[in-house]
């Protein structure tokens, strides 16, 4: 299958080196094109397209991984004049159910398939084809697909109709702010007690509240080290598209709402390229 990917970034570039490695990579397309040529330099030789359509021409299968809804819309727009029947698209941002449903309706008026494909694993899980894929959109299309994406995702997980994979996203979004909200409290705490925080992780992990986030960004985020990871701008993104889909379904999220505060404040002062664990940040006693 000819298979290309849209957008280089955090997950879209080492994505991209996993599909080369396992032969499926039939060109790329980055709206900053020196991202492409750095990629160049560790897949050679690699066909980088003039345009999203120019790459959509080329190929059967077309992952998107770029930031926003507005930016899928995007894409979509470039690509839909040049869109061969039975082309298939699978978009692995993290957009709103909505907008999903949306550009399946208008690929689908190409006799193309369009897949909501969002991702979970992180940066890491990109990097060693650890991903798990939560799929909404036709069941066919994906079992067409399914191969090719054994090469970017350990599991891949059909969830139902369009959109389904955004929600199933939105489900673990809201659950990662949780997380987030409860990791660096506890922490937090564990400081004020002058607990040696090293051992703490290690024992805590170790026990039924133990989790991933814990065992991964306990001891950089003590160190006071936020290198993403996550974003926390990109979170916050998600966690607004949350609030969104529960507000239609009259659904109250506090500590979502919370964490968007909580996010806009590190924003503010300049911290929304950091991971998600900067949270820490912001859980100080006030005798620090
Ligand atoms: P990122 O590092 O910020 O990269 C964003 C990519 O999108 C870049 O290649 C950027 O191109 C491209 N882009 C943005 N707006 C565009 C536009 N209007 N037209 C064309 N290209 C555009 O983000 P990321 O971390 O890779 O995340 C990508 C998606 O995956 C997001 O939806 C995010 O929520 C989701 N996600 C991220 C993680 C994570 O841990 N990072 C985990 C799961 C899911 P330029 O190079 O030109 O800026």
């Amino acid at each position: 299958m000819r298979t290309g990917i849209i957008g280089l970034g955090a997950m879209g570039f080492p994505i991209a080196i996993n599909l080369y490695k396992a032969g499926h990579l039939t060109g790329v397309w980055n709206r900053t094109r020196a991202v492409a040529d750095t990629l160049a330099t560790q897949c050679n030789p690699l066909n980088i397209a003039s345009s999203p359509a120019a790459l959509a021409a080329q190929c059967d299968l077309i992952l998107i991984c770029v930031s926003a809804d507005a930016d899928v819309r995007q894409m979509i727009d470039e690509m839909l004049p040049v869109l061969a029947p039975n082309t298939i698209i699978v978009d692995t941002s993290t957009i709103g159910a909505d907008t999903a449903r949306a550009m399946a309706q208008q690929v689908a008026s190409k006799g193309a398939q369009f897949l909501d494909a969002p991702v979970s694993g992180g940066v890491e899980g990109a990097k060693n084809v650890g991903l798990v894929m939560m799929v909404g959109g036709d069941a066919a299309a994906l079992e067409k697909i399914r191969t090719t994406l054994q090469a970017i995702a350990k599991r891949i997980v059909y969830m139902g109709p369009s959109g389904s994979g955004q929600a199933t996203k939105a489900v673990n979004q809201i659950m990662a702010a949780g997380i987030n909200q409860a990791v660096t409290e506890a922490l937090s705490f564990a400081r004020a007690m002058q607990l040696p925080l090293e051992k703490v992780i290690d024992v805590v992990g170790g026990g039924a509240a133990g989790n991933w986030f814990l065992n991964h960004r306990g001891a950089t985020m003590t160190n006071n080290h936020y290198a993403p990871g996550f974003k926390v701008a990109l979170h916050h993104k998600d966690l607004a598209i949350c609030t969104r889909m529960a507000h239609e379904a009259n659904l109250p999220l506090p500590v979502t709402e919370m964490t968007l505060i909580h996010y806009e404040k590190l924003m503010a002062a300049g911290y929304g390229d950091e991971d998600i664990s900067a949270l820490f940040r912001l859980k100080k006693s006030s005798k620090e």
